[in-house]
């Protein structure tokens, strides 16, 4: 894989800015090649001083391309994986290797988020265990629809999975994310099996995802595994709203308000009363 595609700096940025065709111009081929070999990933952007993709401080690497298509997604456009911008395995890792000490100090770490990590596997297990190997604490944030393509042992640099919880029923699944529930459970059951450590995240939208019977039904599951350390109830928001806008796309949430803080504590008690620690 040619290393002149990657020689543009890595820059942090927020992922909440548009971003569209960073991969514009690369022949499908090298982006194909790029996939099955992870020398080289696609990034949306790369932010520093995160505190909610995981314990302590982090540095956090988002990655273009989902194959879902989440109502209340805040970032449609890293749902092409060609909106991302080309970068090395090595550039990756050599930028990573600069936070280490200061990820150290402050009891943080690497999150790899998205769009959805796992779409570019090979790149994602790489990046993960070259941190792993720095002594960077290591995170996963997934909707766990591709979690067979890891085996175990490609799981084992990978600290703390974050893992997406949307919705309850198959049906009300399929009609929130566009995909099926069931491999998600499966990868949940797995790494419980693994006793992986997992931070489940849900997020909380009026008149979609908040009825408290679905989330009693996400909570049992989830207290089930037995390796869920807390889980994150997020509140939906419509800072992604410009981006369906700008991107032509029909967005179902335009007049979807976020959440009152009561139905956040609503929602947070239901997980708490299945036993799990929730925010
Ligand atoms: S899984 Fe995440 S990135 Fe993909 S559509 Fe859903 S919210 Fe967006």
């Amino acid at each position: 894989m040619p290393e002149m595609r990657t020689e543009r700096a890595i820059t942090a940025k927020s992922p909440f800015e548009l971003r569209v065709q960073g991969a514009r111009g690369m022949p499908e081929p090298d982006v194909r090649m790029a996939l099955v070999t992870g020398d080289m990933g696609f990034l949306h952007s790369f932010t520093t001083g995160a505190t909610v993709d995981g314990p302590g401080v982090r540095v956090v690497a988002w990655t273009s391309g989902c194959m879902w298509r989440c109502q209340y997604c805040h970032n449609p456009d890293t749902w092409a994986l060609t909106n991302g911008s080309p970068v090395s395995i090595t550039q990756a890792s050599e930028e990573l290797r600069k936070y280490r000490h200061g990820l150290k100090v402050m009891s943080g770490g690497f999150t790899l988020s998205g769009g959805e990590p796992l779409m570019q596997h090979r790149f994602a297990v790489k990046l993960l265990t070259a941190a792993h190997g720095m002594g960077i604490h290591t995170a996963l944030d997934t909707n766990g629809f591709y979690g067979d393509r890891l085996s175990d042992e490609e799981l084992g640099p990978i600290d703390l999975v974050l893992l997406d919880l949307k919705a309850w029923d198959p049906q009300k699944h399929l009609k929130l994310t566009g995909m099926e529930v069931a491999p998600t459970h499966t990868f949940a059951k797995r790494l419980a099996a693994l006793r992986k450590p997992i931070w489940v995240r849900y997020v909380l939208v009026p008149g979609v995802t908040d009825d408290m019977d679905e989330i009693g039904q996400i909570a049992a599951f989830a207290a089930g595994l037995g390796n869920i350390d807390r889980v994150d109830v997020l509140p939906f928001h419509q800072m992604g709203k410009y981006k369906w806008q700008q991107l032509g796309i029909p967005y179902p949430l335009a007049d979807t308000r976020p959440p009152d803080n009561d139905l956040i504590d609503r929602a947070c008690d239901v997980f708490r009363a299945a036993g799990l620690t929730a925010y």
